[in-house]
């Protein structure tokens, strides 16, 4: 079996200062492997965010382990957490996260940047994923001209960058309307399709049933169901989650 791109064991986590109710995570246990494309679902409230950031490091577990790529995440100290994201991760938001006074080709070169990539080979590999992405006639412009579609698939590009084994998104959809929604989710299945390991969290069934395989769905820090994504409508709909 190949080497899990996350493994979560006995994860708890509780905020401080949030004593009363359900801990944010409670001895969470999860593995995905490469070239799986996962969907976390659950209502507001039900861990979703503290997987994810704990996951990308931005987070630590009170007890248990997170383990990415064979590197202990919860164990790495501050700078080599940075270095971690900025190699092991991508990410992708809900309002894009583009920086408004840089252009479309410097946001999605600026991972590289902080890589310490060259700068010839940066440029290539920022003008490549522009082209695959179909937003290379805008490599110009700035974000704040672009649709939100558009931005979200710099947002995409920017996260591909380095070549991130993991590429995470949070509500990628969530600011978008209905049609940009259903290109971003073409988008993020394609990626898939190519063997991009994805683990998007969302409180939306149709981008998770056109992008995934696999669906977890949290509730009150628990993982209360693991399946295929196609599997999930009856279910989801019985216990009304959404
Ligand atoms: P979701 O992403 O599913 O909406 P979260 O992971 O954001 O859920 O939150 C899970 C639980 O942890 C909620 O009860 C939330 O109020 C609590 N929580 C999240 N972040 C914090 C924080 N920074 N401080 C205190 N409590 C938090």
């Amino acid at each position: 079996m190949s080497t899990p791109v996350i493994e979560l064991r006995d994860v708890h986590r509780r905020y401080d200062g949030s004593s009363e109710g359900p801990p944010a995570l409670r001895q969470v246990s999860l593995t995905v492997r490469p070239g799986e494309a996962v969907a976390v679902l659950g209502p507001s409230g039900s861990g979703k965010s503290t997987l994810l950031n704990l996951v990308a490091g931005l987070d630590r577990p009170d007890t248990g382990t997170v383990t990415v790529n064979g590197v202990r995440v919860d164990a790495l100290g501050e700078t080599a957490s940075a270095r971690y994201r900025r190699s092991q991760i991508g990410m992708v938001f809900q309002f894009f996260n583009l920086l408004d006074d840089l252009t479309v080709t410097d946001n999605v070169l600026l991972p590289a940047q902080l890589a310490g990539m060259a700068r010839g080979k940066a440029g290539r590999r920022a003008a490549e994923l522009l082209e695959t992405l179909g937003i290379d006639r805008h490599a110009h412009a700035y974000p704040g001209r672009l649709s939100g579609g558009e931005r979200q698939r710099v947002a995409v590009a920017r996260a591909l960058m380095n070549r991130p084994p993991l590429l995470l998104a949070d509500e990628p959809t969530g600011a978008l309307d209905t049609a940009s929604g259903e290109d971003v989710s073409r988008l993020l299945a394609d990626l898939n399709a190519d063997g991009q390991t994805i683990v998007v969290v969302t409180h939306d069934l149709a981008l998770a049933q056109s992008c995934t395989t696999r669906t977890i769905r949290l509730l009150d820090g628990r993982i209360v169901a693991d399946q295929g994504t196609g599997d999930i409508e009856g279910s989801f709909a019985r216990e009304g989650a959404r």
